[in-house]
């Protein structure tokens, strides 16, 4: 058994730091590492987080420990934002919640036809989006989102309203294919 306890001198001849070894060894740091910050959070998991192990930043009494995320990504989070379940996620939480919020309320401001973005926004009226077929449309003054559109045979036909220029030119994309399938030009 002797022989697998890890000598110092080698530990540091092949990673560096005795750091390094744990991270690398995948095993929990000696406990002078983390003293005074309680309990081993390793193989933990707080909402998408999976704790891997204690990194040498603190912030006062906290340590940060290195985690990875259910997405992929990996990040450092403050001990008590796990233990109190602040940070469940590198981020990719937050802005799913986001978008979820966002989509909500232009559904709603859509159907009371309350202004979505800001004011600025609504300044814009006269500026062109920059992509064909996909104007601001606004009802009574009030932008609700981008129009895709399409000119055929002199006719203006029309794909829907949506939050953003990147979905409105999506629902362009299909006016093309339906109108200009066969014959290009026109627009
Ligand atoms: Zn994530």
């Amino acid at each position: 058994m002797q022989q697998n306890l890890p000598y110092r001198s080698t530990v540091y001849r092949y990673f560096g730091s005795w750091n390094n070894f744990l991270k690398e060894a995948n095993l929990s740091p000696a406990r002078k590492h983390f003293k005074g910050y309680k309990k081993d959070l390793t193989g933990k998991t707080y909402g998408r987080l999976t704790v891997l192990y204690p990194t040498n930043k603190k912030s006062g009494d906290n340590l940060y420990w290195h985690c990875k995320c259910s997405c992929g990504k990996e990040t450092d989070v403050l001990r008590n934002n796990l233990v109190q379940g602040t940070t469940r996620s590198c981020g990719c939480l937050n802005q799913e919640q986001y978008i979820r919020n966002f989509r909500e309320t232009w559904e709603e401001r859509r159907k009371t036809g309350t202004s979505m973005i800001n004011q600025r926004e609504q300044l814009s009226k006269n500026n062109r989006t920059g992509v064909k077929g996909v104007s601001p449309y606004y009802s009574k003054g009030v932008f609700l989102g981008y129009r895709a559109y399409i000119t055929y045979k002199r006719k203006q036909y029309y794909g829907g309203i949506f939050p953003t220029i990147k979905e409105t030119a999506a629902a362009r994309k299909k006016l093309e294919n339906k109108y200009f399938n066969t014959e290009s030009k026109d627009d």
